[in-house]
């Protein structure tokens, strides 16, 4: 039998220390309080500050962040909003169900982020927003989709779900569009086992975002007398998930940077293998490499080499027009179909030593 070479996975929880984490949930879990409270808010002000985020809500997943973003946008029932493809299918099916009809833009086959001719193309009467999402954690051209949306008197919203800690243009994503959300779901750069955060650009929708993650219920006014005037959801973070958050974020900012040094490294050192190209990275932006993405001839012989000197490698996403249930609203997307077939990512992140990016790199060259 073949000794099997373990193998350097392409995503991977990241939990902090031990004895800190073990010892802060014990307080928390015991306190009485579990629910939301202190340590919830104490969360939403230790992450806005460290990601240069406003008005950065808690709530108990990405997906729970992308409906009320889609809700605090206006978008209602027949509301068009233009989306990618190139996504994890959460963006997407969170748009089904507030009823918006998923219009969908084509990719930069050379970023896989939206192209933004092929949105500006498709804004119509009916066009309520545009969701971009910042794909592996390039950002993507918000600048001129901001401009659009402007124009056009449409909201942007931001999936930063891949791209904690990137920035764009000089600013964090998440804050050029009118909301932004981020994910702590298990393989996320950070994870609070399950959990997001919804950013608001305009800080009057904050009261409405908060009862929305509540039933629609005002915190702080007794339960008796409070009144709900819209239906919300149970959608609040709780006690026990933001003291892992506030453990993570001790830790969090020196992971991210690993995953950026590992992307550059690649960027340099991918540039010149015949066959073999990095993503583009647009100028200005600088990308949190969740994942690396590369552009491949052969990209399954690829993922087959790196496969076989114990390096997953893989496309990791399908695009998500081709579901069943996204088959009403297929169009072409000729950029789409250039950058996923030529699509590998590979690992990237905190757990990737030096000897294992010279052993991808090497793996590359001998292609
Ligand atoms: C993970 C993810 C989400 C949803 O986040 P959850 O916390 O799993 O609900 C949304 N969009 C993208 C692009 C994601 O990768």
């Amino acid at each position: 039998m073949a000794v099997s070479v373990p193998m350097l996975p392409l995503v991977k929880v990241a939990m902090p220390p031990r004895s800190n984490l073990m010892s802060a949930l014990e307080s928390v879990l015991y306190s009485g309080m579990i629910a939301e409270g202190e340590a919830v808010y104490e969360f939403e002000r230790n992450f806005g500050k460290l990601f240069n985020l406003p008005s950065a809500l808690a709530v108990n997943s990405g997906t729970a962040a992308l409906h009320i973003a889609f809700l605090m946008a206006g978008v209602k029932p027949g509301d068009e909003v233009i989306t990618t493809s190139m996504t994890a299918e959460p963006t997407n099916t969170t748009l089904l169900q507030v009823g918006a009809i998923p219009v969908f833009a084509d990719v930069d086959p050379e970023t896989g982020n939206m192209d933004p001719d092929s949105a500006l193309a498709l804004i119509t009467e009916r066009t309520r927003a545009i969701c971009v999402v910042h794909y592996a954690g390039y950002p993507a051209d918000t600048r001129r989709l901001r401009v659009m949306a402007d124009s056009h008197g449409i909201a942007l919203i931001e999936d930063c779900a891949h791209a904690l800690g990137a920035s764009a243009f000089g600013k964090a994503v998440g804050v050029i569009g009118d909301s932004g959300i981020f994910s702590f779901q298990a393989i996320k750069h950070m994870t609070t086992v399950d959990g997001g955060v919804l950013t608001l650009k305009s800080a009057e929708q904050v009261p409405e975002a908060r009862r929305t993650r509540w039933f629609g219920l005002t915190k702080g006014v007794a339960r008796t007398e409070v009144d709900i005037k819209s239906a919300g959801f149970k959608y609040n973070m709780n006690n026990v998930s933001a003291t892992i958050g506030n453990q993570q974020l001790l830790g969090v900012g020196a992971l991210v940077d690993k995953h950026i040094e590992n992307g550059r490294f690649f960027d340099k050192a991918l540039c010149d293998i015949p066959g073999v190209k990095p993503a583009k990275v647009i100028s200005g932006t600088n990308p949190s490499y969740w994942l690396y993405t590369m552009l491949c001839d052969g990209s399954d012989e690829v993922e087959r080499r790196l496969g076989d000197v114990g390096v997953s490698a893989s496309k990791l996403h399908r695009p998500n027009h081709l579901h069943s249930i996204f088959a009403p609203y297929r169009r072409d997307l000729p950029g789409l179909e250039k950058f996923y077939k030529r699509l590998v990512h590979i690992p990237c992140g905190w757990w990737v030593e030096e000897r294992d990016r010279e052993k991808i790199v090497d793996a590359l060259r001998r292609g």
